[in-house]
């Protein structure tokens, strides 16, 4: 079935931006994202959470951008995040550009947080001149004092909206456009009515979402029942669950509830890969292209990794069914994180596709069961210290950027 004719409307056409890689709006798929929950400072931890989401189908995710450590972690994260990141910023504009400078693919701003005008001017002329996209993120519960009053003293649809195009006139004075927009209240009415009458006056794409919706299974209810409705409306770009819950539990709903409305492909082979960095020892783009082709059309529902070294590859996919990383010259295959074999550089393909066809017959225990782990560990070890001796610590200059960040934000 074409994925248009599956809603009651139409998609309602919004203009394309990209965050990173990932194309929203214009037509394009209708991405999942989801928000990491462990401190940004965080390094390892995050990277864990980034990866864990994006397996479970996240094509973006969120970081909390509150503190200039988180800054500095997230200068960390980007080079090593599987998926595009974007920053949420609170209440410090500073917040915002020192994000920039971490290297993040999209910001989200929220009006009702950060009001001085030359405050927002100043960030959107730095995203413009980056080419940086902004969401932004008008919510029910922390609307402009200003807009409130002048509503009657209730977050209505109207000043909802309102908020959100007095965003759009700031960005307009510095000539910057890059924007989607959300409206997101706990009220799903609320939030249903602000959306359709969003879509009525501009064609940016929408983030859709219920804001703090809260556990399962009434948040799950909450978010599908506003965000369902707008979908089959024709109205949305982007979504994310806010569930109270381990936010691999909100990539899950979005995806489920996508493929369910026809609005996604449900894949064979899900296959992650690292974005590559300074730590790389292979050509990550070159074999993951390779693994998707050898995958083809093979029917094997699994999460597969492709990681560039064996530093992180492992511990960063663990949530992966099965993965492969690089290093000295040899391909780690892991399962669940488990080191279970090595293979020769050049076998790395064609040992994927065995282990997940073995895996997709069996499944990961056995897989597991069958290797000689305590060898694959040993051997993954042996040139995972190689490596660390040669790289040093910092392969991916992040010091820099830190610096950067630490220079900007004490001026
Ligand atoms: S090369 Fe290693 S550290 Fe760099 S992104 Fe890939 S797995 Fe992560």
């Amino acid at each position: 079935m074409d994925a248009n004719s599956s809603t009651t409307h139409p998609r309602r056409i919004t203009r394309l931006l990209h965050v990173g890689t990932v194309p929203v709006g214009g037509g394009s798929p209708i991405t999942v994202q989801s928000m990491t929950i462990t401190k940004t400072a965080d390094v390892e931890g995050t990277l864990q959470q980034i990866y864990a989401l994006a397996a479970a189908g996240a094509d973006i995710v969120r970081c909390t951008c509150n503190e200039i450590e988180a800054a500095e972690g997230l200068a960390q994260i980007v080079p090593r995040s599987p998926v595009p990141i974007v920053a949420d910023i609170h209440h410090q504009y500073k917040m915002a550009l020192a994000a920039l400078d971490a290297g993040v693919a999209c910001l989200r701003l929220n009006p009702g947080n950060i009001r001085r005008p030359e405050h927002i001017k100043l960030v959107a002329q730095e995203c413009r001149d980056r080419n940086v996209p902004i969401r932004i993120g008008v919510n029910g519960g922390s609307l402009d004092p200003a807009l409130y009053a002048k509503h009657g003293g209730r977050v209505t649809p109207e000043a909802m909206v309102e908020s959100a195009q007095q965003e759009l006139a700031y960005f307009a004075e510095v000539g910057f456009d890059d924007v989607k927009i959300s409206v997101k209240a706990s009220n799903v009415m609320l939030m249903i009515e602000a959306y359709r009458m969003l879509a009525d006056v501009t064609d940016h794409p929408l983030h859709l979402g219920v804001t703090e919706a809260g556990p399962p299974p009434a948040g799950l209810i909450k978010s599908t029942a506003g965000i369902a409705t707008l979908l089959a409306e024709g109205i949305g770009d982007t979504i994310r669950y806010s569930l109270t819950a381990d936010p691999v539990e909100e990539v899950r709903a979005g995806r489920q509830l996508l493929e369910a409305m026809g609005l996604r492909e449900r894949k064979s082979v899900d296959l992650i890969a690292c974005p590559s960095c300074g730590r790389a020892e292979v050509d990550v783009i070159d074999v993951a292209q390779r693994a998707m082709a050898a995958f083809g059309e093979r029917e094997l529902p699994l999460q597969v990794a492709v990681m560039g070294c064996v530093v992180n590859g492992p511990g960063e996919a663990r949530e992966a069914d099965l993965g492969i990383a690089a290093g000295n010259k040899r391909g780690h295959l892991f399962v669940k994180g488990r080191n279970v074999a090595v293979v020769a550089e050049s076998e790395m393909v064609e040992a994927l596709v065995e282990w997940a066809e073995f895996i997709h017959e069996h499944g990961t225990d056995a897989a597991i069961a069958r290797a000689d782990t305590t060898i694959a560990e040993r051997e993954a070890r042996r040139d995972r210290d190689q490596l660390l001796a040669s790289q040093g610590d910092d392969a991916n200059h992040a010091q820099d950027r830190i610096v950067e960040i630490k220079r900007r934000y004490d001026s």
